[in-house]
């Protein structure tokens, strides 16, 4: 069914451990997602089928598999945990793609490891769907991130505050190497497996700064400036359509540069720099504001963790990193940039653009604005003038409005764009459809408490398209009432 090929079960033996999944005694299959399957070469009714959800629940491991846990570190909350490892996700194996890339297939939720702890290593219905929605939404919103292949009730319960339908989730990711991962071995002052892992990191991820000039120094410091790189130009993309991760742990920061862990992130309903959503966030330390400042600390404790490879001297090591490290911030500004001008409808850069984009985000925190409903009627606006008021009424003070579009519509008119061109690029750049909070707890709420998918299936559809307008779905788009002002997420376990 998988066409495995595994090249991180080839790695020495301390970086995992074996496992078997745990049995699952009734596997009903929740859904599978086509599209990704075709794109990982797997035959989606075969996945489909009762022999391919015994599959997914982990019940058959299937041919070609080498499943395992693999073991990582981490800064939680700023605290080390020097042995984290998946304590609920089994590695399946790899696939290598119709699109050349090569992906992990892992079972999330599927059985205790020797990494678990005090954890039974279960996933419980609710999470499982919500991973499923975000991820796919925030990867069609063409955001890097995990995917989701599959979701499988397991027909046992998993006990929480109460029993819960158990459900296991198929992730797929570029790899599951994270920050965290370095940390380990770092911990252990394991310098071989360091050096190894580097070199495998970057052949996997960044094979052309691989080719370039080998050598360990070299190649550790090339593995720094990628990720840099990626996670810089990552954030600057979440914060483009108002995510709050809830949970920037080194262990959750990805070496691929994608969005991973779902637990409790939400989107941005009003436009707040201070909001956060997670529940043990009590300091604010994961607000969406903070996101780029603690990619930068969270690549800083990589920069760490390879310094003894990036050279013999440890003065000059130091030098070396902190450049790559200092890059984030130029990274993280250009990309905020193409980011905000394409929300803005500008297609040149000018010298004011950062300061016109700073002036609105705090026009709309300052008025409580909702931050996607108001780009996706700038759009309209670009195009009609006499759609401000739509646009104006979203503020406290519509005033405030009016004020800022005066000086957005003069440097409009210095592009030679016609309005109908402008308006099309700002609507693929501001989506329709996010994955609403409210919304996804409806739908969580539906199939947990109920057993009616419905609302899931429909969610899933209309964010897969997010960019187009769906009249028929417009509930959807809608933003929530006062109701969600104190909304909160959990970490999904
Ligand atoms: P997370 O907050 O989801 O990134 O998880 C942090 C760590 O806790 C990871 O090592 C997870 O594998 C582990 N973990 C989370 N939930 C469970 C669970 N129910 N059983 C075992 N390990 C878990
Ligand atoms: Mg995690």
């Amino acid at each position: 069914m998988f066409a495995f090929d595994n090249t991180y079960a080839r790695l020495p033996a301390r970086f995992f451990e074996c496992v078997t999944p745990a049995l699952a005694p009734a596997p009903r299959l929740i859904k599978v997602n086509r599209p990704l399957a075709e794109l990982l070469g797997v035959d989606a009714d075969e996945l489909a089928s009762p022999a391919g959800a015994e599959i997914l629940a982990g019940n058959v491991v299937p041919p070609g598999a080498d499943a395992l846990a693999l073991a990582y570190a981490g800064h939680q909350f700023g605290q080390f945990v020097p042995r984290l490892g998946d304590g609920r996700a089994i590695l399946l194996g790899e696939v290598v793609g119709a699109d050349g890339l090569r992906r992990d297939v892992q079972l999330k939720g599927a059985g205790r490891t020797p990494f678990s702890r005090g954890g039974d290593g279960r996933a419980a219905l609710g999470p499982v769907l919500r991973e499923y929605v975000v991820s796919e939404a925030m990867a069609a919103l063409g955001i890097p991130t995990t995917r989701a292949l599959a979701a499988v009730a397991t027909g046992s319960p998993v006990a929480r505050e109460e029993l819960l339908p158990g459900a296991v989730l198929t992730r797929v990711a570029a790899s599951h190497i994270r920050v965290g991962t370095f940390e380990y071995f770092a911990a252990k002052g394991d310098r071989e497996a360091l050096s190894t892992l580097t070199s495998y990191a970057l052949a996997r991820h960044y094979p052309d700064a691989a080719a370039r000039d080998p050598g360990e120094g070299s190649d550790a410091l090339a593995l720094l400036a990628r990720v840099v790189d990626a996670q810089a130009n990552l954030v600057a993309r979440w914060l483009g359509v108002g995510f709050v991760h809830g949970v920037m742990n080194t262990d959750n920061t990805s070496i691929s540069g994608e969005t991973i862990d779902y637990g409790p992130c939400a989107f941005l309903d009003a436009y707040d720099p201070r909001k956060r959503y997670s529940s043990i966030d009590h300091g604010g330390r994961y607000a969406f504001g903070n996101q780029p400042r603690i990619a930068q600390w969270n690549l800083a404790r990589l920069g760490e963790a390879v310094l003894p490879l990036v050279h013999d001297d440890e003065d000059e090591a130091v030098r070396l990193a902190t450049a790559e490290l200092e890059r984030f911030t130029s990274v993280f500004e250009a990309a905020y940039g193409r980011v905000l001008r394409a929300k803005l409808g500008l297609a040149r850069e000018e010298t004011g653009d950062a300061a016109l984009a700073a002036d609105l985000l705090e026009r709309l925190a300052s008025g409580r604005v909702d931050f996607t409903l108001f780009f996706r009627r700038l759009a309209v606006a670009s195009a009609d003038p006499s759609s401000d008021a739509a646009v104006a009424s979203l503020f406290a003070e519509p005033g405030a409005f009016h004020a800022w579009a005066e000086a957005w519509r003069a440097r409009l008119a210095r592009e030679d764009v016609t309005p109908e061109s402008r308006r099309a690029a700002m609507e693929r750049a501001n989506p329709a459809f996010i994955p609403r909070n409210e919304r996804v707890e409806e739908a969580l709420g539906a199939a947990v408490r109920h057993g009616d998918f419905g609302p899931f299936e429909t969610l899933v559809d209309v964010l897969s398209r997010p960019y187009d307008d769906q009249p028929e779905h417009a509930h959807l788009a809608e933003p929530p009432g006062a109701a969600m002002d104190d909304y909160r997420t959990f970490c999904g376990t």
